[in-house]
């Protein structure tokens, strides 16, 4: 069964994309089978994994509305090792078209359904905005892995989010939980840095990923080549940083599991 996470922060810039493309190097590269769905009508993840948004096909606009299924609009990156639902600018329709239909925000939920078997996760990139499109990922997702900057009003932003999240999750998606705080573009020599971080730690606990992900000119570069930076420059700081942070991943999905595995032995 595959393990669902959106990468989401209503803030743009925060590395969302970075974040997502990266993952889904990593966990190709310590071998497991990985689709990555872009959300984002900018198409900056699908063109990060080297698939031209301007050729595709089939994208997630068709899944969305139910003219192409998974398997049909998905390709391969080739260079990447994992699979892409690619987006283009054609999706900022579906935040339109989608109000009209019934079932409007579990349409990707429904349609991941059909390709549970064939991966062992799925990253799902969401838009800077908590749109009918976040809606889509966040009831399709088992958790949010949320990626932020160390800054000053970081856990000001970070109320928002786990508003929506309580709120789907009260509503439409009992499955999905906060995974994680990633500490993204860190830089050690910044003392404000390091003091948020800190305060990330005393608020969120062990929901603060172990795994901090510095800043690494590498990372921003790979983009132009069409590449993530772990298959760019694999040994970047920044890309050692992201197969370390999928090794994080994996035991993770471990331990929800267990946790899930243990509660239902008491129900
Ligand atoms: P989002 O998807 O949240 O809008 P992006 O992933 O596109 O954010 O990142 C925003 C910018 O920051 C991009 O130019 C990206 O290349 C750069 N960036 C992201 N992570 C890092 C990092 N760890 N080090 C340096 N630059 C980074
Ligand atoms: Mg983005």
């Amino acid at each position: 069964m595959a393990k669902i996470f959106c990468i989401a922060n209503q803030k743009g810039g925060v590395g969302k994309t970075t974040t997502t493309v990266n993952l889904a190097a990593g966990l190709a590269k310590i071998g497991q089978r990985v689709l990555m769905v872009d959300l984002d009508p900018q198409g900056n993840a699908t063109m990060g994994s080297g698939v031209d948004k301007r050729a595709l096909k089939l994208s997630v606009y068709d899944v969305l509305l139910e003219s192409a299924s998974v398997q049909e609009a998905a390709v391969l990156a080739d260079k990447c090792g994992f699979q892409v639902l690619g987006a283009n600018r054609e999706l900022a329709g579906a935040e339109v078209e989608l109000v009209e239909l019934e079932r409007r925000e579990r349409r990707l939920k429904t349609a991941l359904a059909a390709v549970d078997a064939d991966y062992d996760f799925v990253l799902i990139d969401c838009p800077p905005s908590l749109s009918m499109l976040t809606l889509n990922g966040l009831c399709s997702a088992h958790g949010v892995i949320v990626p932020m900057q160390c800054e000053y009003f970081a856990l000001e932003g970070l109320t928002d989010l786990v508003n929506t999240i309580k709120q789907v999750h009260a509503n439409l998606n009992r499955d999905l939980q906060i995974i994680g705080l990633l500490r993204m573009m860190f830089d050690p020599r910044i003392t404000l840095q390091q003091q948020v971080s800190e305060q990330l730690k005393g608020h969120f606990g062990d929901k603060v990923f172990n795994t901090v992900i510095p800043r690494n000119v590498r990372l921003a570069e790979a983009p132009s080549y069409g590449l993530p930076g772990v298959v760019f420059d694999p040994a970047a700081k920044g890309s050692q940083a992201f197969v370390e942070f999928a090794q994080e991943m994996v035991e993770r999905v471990v331990h929800m599991d267990a946790a899930a595995t243990e509660s239902s032995a008491k129900s």
